[in-house]
């Protein structure tokens, strides 16, 4: 069965409760959420009483909860250690996520893995390491490992990449990966060929390790290393080569997840996208179908 789902929302007064709403609202059997505003720190405390009536709706509807994903805020950066005061902020702020997620019951954590910001690839690539060994060692939440498009000095363009940084990390359990197609094909991944791309991943890091897809389209041409998401089926990467990824036999338990933009910054696309994947048909007029709301 397909497990699909979007980027939704997660407010201070419906939390949980409004995320479900919201993801169901879009037809999704899966969702992700950042436990507050990506950009800055302010959180509020988790409602358990909305926590729980949501748990009960996503039983109802026979959503496997697990499969639900929380995105870490962007502005954690494990990579820079230059001022230790920023490099120890990010990691007590990634603590407080995790336990949150813990609060929540969520078992999984999307975490961009940094960028070196002059350091060097293989300088931001220990920190990395250091920082996830500050935090692994008493959770029971799994952090995944995005792999990012290689704008300016993001480290996990590669999969050399982020394979070290695994292979640095001492308790393996809680580490694993999320892949974005937007920023595979950014980062000059050919995924057109999607089933030997899954060759090479498994040789370098293990497909047991993915517990996330981002499916996005790509505004940009494959290796741009720009990160600008594009609607399903509207950019560079296509409908086809996006439809044969979310179907792909070996990823089948793996949470697909939308970030793809607001049509005209206003309104949301994932309805018609998730639609639009499940007919297995690309429709040329979604856009403006999007816009009229019908
Ligand atoms: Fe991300
Ligand atoms: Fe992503
Ligand atoms: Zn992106």
């Amino acid at each position: 069965m397909l497990i699909i789902g979007s980027h939704v929302s997660f407010q201070k007064d419906s939390q949980l409760l409004g995320s479900l709403t919201e993801a169901l609202e879009y037809g999704s059997n899966t969702f992700m959420f950042y436990t507050g505003a990506p950009q800055n720190t302010g959180r509020y405390p988790i409602d358990d009483a909305l926590t729980e009536k949501a748990i009960t709706i996503i039983k109802e509807k026979k959503i496997d909860y697990s499969k639900v994903i929380v995105h870490a805020p962007y502005i954690i950066n494990l990579a820079n250690d230059t001022d230790e005061d920023k490099f120890l902020f990010s990691v007590n702020f990634l603590k407080e996520e995790l336990k949150r997620c813990s609060k929540l019951g969520i078992k999984y954590m999307v975490l961009h893995p940094g960028s070196h910001v002059g350091l060097g690839i293989e300088k931001g690539i220990t920190n990395i390491a250091k920082g996830l060994n500050m935090v692994l060692d008493n959770t029971d939440v799994t952090i995944l490992l995005e792999t990012m498009a290689g704008k300016g000095s993001e480290i996990g363009s590669k999969l050399e990449e982020i394979k070290e940084i695994i292979d640095l990390v001492e308790d393996k359990t809680h580490i694993g990966v999320c892949l974005d197609t937007c920023h595979l094909s950014d980062a000059g991944y050919d995924i057109s060929n999607f089933d030997s791309l899954l060759d090479t991943f498994n040789k370098i890091i293990g497909i047991d390790k993915i517990h996330c897809i981002h499916v996005n389209d790509s505004k940009n041409e494959n290796g741009s290393h720009k990160d600008r998401h594009e609607n399903i089926g509207f950019g560079k990467i296509g409908f086809d080569t996006l439809l044969k990824i979310i179907y792909n036999e070996r990823l089948e338990q793996v949470p697909k997840i939308l970030e793809t933009p607001y049509v005209e910054k206003k309104y949301p696309p994932y309805k018609y996208e998730i639609e639009m994947i499940r007919n297995k048909k690309f429709d040329e007029n979604l856009l403006d179908k999007i816009i009229k709301q019908d």
